[in-house]
Formats: structure tokens, C-alpha cells, sequence
């Protein structure tokens, strides 16, 4: 489904941002149903795609991992793309639109550095120079991402103002956006902020759902009862949810970080433990407290900890279309170590979140059941804080 032209799915989206950037936002949304509309740009994309991230990803049978369930667990293998994520998709597609709309410079934040990651590489191998917006808590945080970046010829900017984490650096690449609106490009990270990004992110990473859906076809004769994604901003899941929304059989989970417990207030459970508000551009499901205050998000992993959501999902969660739940650290601890020991893939620990949660899920399900999971990432990013934790 696409939003309404102000950019709303059913109550959630829309665009509360300075006037400054209404104009910009305009200008996207206008190359982007340019570019959507030319089979050229997609050609261009899939062969990116194909050739450099390395598409289609495997799906892979889970042999031994919940082999005492019935149910057959299938992981759609996003860590296998070039810089170990799904965030390249996106990264890839924006990249084409900035050059078609003739901008010179790319902007982007980050929170763990991954996304700044992947504007880097993109950046890098579109010859456009990339200005990268970042917590100065994350930039200590994240050294080896820093590193990462600077070499692939990035400028990273540490953000001193507030927490000095992922929301700060949003709203210093905002400011910055809107003194450079003409020469640059922002390049968001995930289906959150103002209309087109939600749309447009949606559309990068839909690619994962609609292979995802021709493997199961091709392999199985048949779809999966159940879909499963972890969900900081989104992106992963609404992609992989794109290739099923309408098949109305299948049902769809989003797994949240529950961080030390929904309950307990440390949490990154946005859509479970928040409520409506308006965060980075966007109405949406916002951890807040009463007074409106954004509150810290909790979670052992970086990307899934943000106190925000987008607002596709916000929009599924009232429908019914999708169901959110959450898993906690401990127990998306215990499933990543556990599906390295049992498959010999170590996981991103975002994606462990969907792991654990399709575990459990397995239980539930017959012996002709699929359970597709997204492995968003892998997890060699997430070793030095595992090996912390014991
Ligand atoms: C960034 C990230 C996520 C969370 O982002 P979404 O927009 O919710 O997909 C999940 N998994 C990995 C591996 C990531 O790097």
C-alpha cells in the first residue's frame, strides 16, 4: 500500500519538519515517483544489486537450530550481502536517486555505524563525498565503525548536544540538511522521518521480501505460515513483510528489543511499551513519558535501540495485519549463541532478537509449517560486547 499524498498510512506518517525542508522533501518525493516509474533506474539498481551486493541471498533450511519443533525454520540470508547487512539495499538505492537529482554530497546519521557504513561504501563507489553525523557517546562506543568509515573516505562528525547518541546526531544531520539543501542528499537509514522516506526505504528493501517469497515457491511449493523480523526502525521487517502483505494467510511478526524487560522501563519496545507522538519528522509509536519527553531506549543490541518506529508498522499494529512482540537481551543472547553452535552462523544480535522469538514460535507450529526469519545481519560487529557479557 502506499501512503496517502500527505504521506499517511491510515493515522501514522506525515512530514513535521521546518519549512526549510518541506520544499526538499517535495523535490525527493517527486524524483523518487520519477525514478520508481522508469524501469531504467530499477535495471541499474538490480544489476548494483546483483554484482556488488551480491543478490540474490540465499535462503537457508535451519538443519540442526529448534530441531525438536516440528515446524521448518528458513532464514532469508541478508548477512551474506557486501558489508554484512540488509542496510545496503537502501544505501545502494538512495545513492542512484542523489546522482539523478544531481546532488554532490551525501548526509547521513548513525547510531552503532552501520548505516554510516553503508552510505560510506556507497559513497565511495559513487565518487560522492559523504558527511557522517554521529553521537559522540557512539563515536567512543564504536571506534572500529569510525575506523571503518575514514577509510572508505568518509568525514564523521561527533554530535555533543543532549545524550550525545543516535537521536542527537539525527537532529544535527537535520540541522546541517537544512543549511545545504541544494547540493545535498540525506540519506536515511531506515523507514522512519518524514514523507518519501518511509515509502522510498520500503521500496529499497522490498527486494528482500519478493525473493524471499520466489524461494519458497520454487523450493517448498508453498508459502511460509509465518514471517518474523526484528524491528528497530523497521526496514528489515516492512521489506520482508512487502512480499506477503497480501497474502493474508501468512502472518506477520515484528519482534522488539525488550532490553532488560518491557516491565522494567529499559527497553527499546517502541510499539509495545510507548505511545503516539511525533518523533524525527514523522507521527508514530515513540518511547515517551508523560510530559511528551523522549525517553532512552535499552538493548543489548545498537540497532534495534531507538526510541522510535516507523510508521508502516504503527499502521499494521492497528490493523492487526502484523503482530508485535518482544524478546529480551538475555534471551536474544541465548538464541545467538545458540544458533551459532547449532547452524555455525553467528548472527547480528538484532537478528537474534527474531531468532529467539521463531524458536519459540516453532513450537506452536505442524510439521508442514515454514517459518521464514530474517537474518538481517551478521554478527562479527557484535563480538567484543558478546565476549563482555560472558
Ligand atoms: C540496523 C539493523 C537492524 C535494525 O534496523 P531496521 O531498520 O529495523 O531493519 C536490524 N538488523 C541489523 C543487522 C542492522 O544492522
Amino acid at each position: 500500500m502506499k501512503p496517502d499524498t500527505r504521506g499517511y498510512f491510515g493515522e501514522f506518517g506525515g512530514r513535521f519538519v521546518p519549512e526549510v525542508l518541506i520544499a526538499a522533501l517535495e523535490e525527493l518525493d517527486a524524483a523518487v515517483n520519477e525514478a520508481f516509474a522508469d524501469p531504467g533506474f530499477w535495471r541499474e539498481y538490480n544489476v548494483i544489486l546483483r554484482d556488488y551486493v551480491g543478490r540474490p541471498s540465499p535462503l537457508y533450511r535451519c538443519e540442526r537450530f529448534a530441531a525438536d519443533s516440528a515446524a521448518t525454520l528458513l532464514m532469508k540470508r541478508e548477512d551474506t550481502n557486501h558489508t554484512g547487512a540488509h542496510k545496503i539495499n537502501n544505501a545502494v538505492g538512495q545513492a542512484l536517486l542523489a546522482r539523478r537529482m544531481g546532488k554532490t554530497r551525501l548526509i547521513a546519521e548513525t547510531g552503532a555505524g552501520q548505516h554510516g557504513v553503508a552510505v560510506a561504501t556507497v559513497g565511495a563507489k559513487f565518487g560522492l563525498p559523504v558527511d557522517v553525523y554521529m553521537g559522540a557517546v557512539d563515536v567512543e562506543r564504536q571506534s572500529l565503525n569510525v575506523f571503518v568509515m575514514q577509510l572508505l573516505g568518509a568525514q564523521v562528525h561527533p554530535v555533543s548536544s543532549g545524550s550525545q547518541t543516535l537521536k542527537d546526531a539525527v537532529n544535527e544531520a537535520f540541522r546541517v540538511w537544512c543549511e545545504r539543501v541544494e547540493d545535498s542528499f540525506y540519506v536515511l537509514g531506515s523507514v522512519v522521518g518524514a514523507h518519501p522516506y518511509p515509502y522510498l526505504v520500503r521500496e529499497l528493501q522490498k527486494v528482500i521480501g519478493i525473493e524471499a517469497r520466489r524461494q519458497c515457491m520454487e523450493r517448498f511449493g508453498r508459502l511460509p505460515s509465518d514471517v518474523v523480523a526484528c524491528v528497530g526502525g523497521g526496514s528489515n521487517a516492512i521489506g520482508l513483510f512487502a512480499g506477503f502483505i497480501d497474502d493474508q494467510r501468512v502472518q506477520l511478526w515484528g519482534v522488539e528489543a525488550g532490553g532488560e524487560g518491557v516491565a522494567t522501563g529499559h527497553s527499546a519496545a517502541s510499539l509495545g511499551a510507548g505511545s503516539v507522538g511525533v518523533l524525527h519528522g514523522s507521527r508514530s509509536y515513540v518511547l515517551q513519558d508523560d510530559e511528551g519527553q523522549v525517553r532512552e531506549a535499552h538493548s543489548i543490541s545498537a540497532g534495534l535501540d531507538y526510541p522510535g518506529v516507523g510508521p508502516e508498522h504503527a499502521f499494521l499494529k492497528g490493523s492487526g495485519r502484523a503482530t508485535y512482540v518482544d524478546v529480551t537481551d538475555a534471551e536474544a543472547l541465548e538464541a545467538f549463541n545458540q544458533f551459532a553452535r547449532s547452524e555455525g552462523i553467528i548472527p547480528a544480535l538484532e537478528s537474534a532478537h527474531a531468532i529467539a522469538f521463531a524458536r519459540e514460535l516453532a513450537t506452536h507450529r505442524g510439521p508442514d509449517d515454514l517459518i521464514l526469519v530474517s537474518l538481517s545481519g551478521r554478527g562479527e560487529k557484535d563480538l567484543a560486547q558478546v565476549r563482555c557479557r560472558g
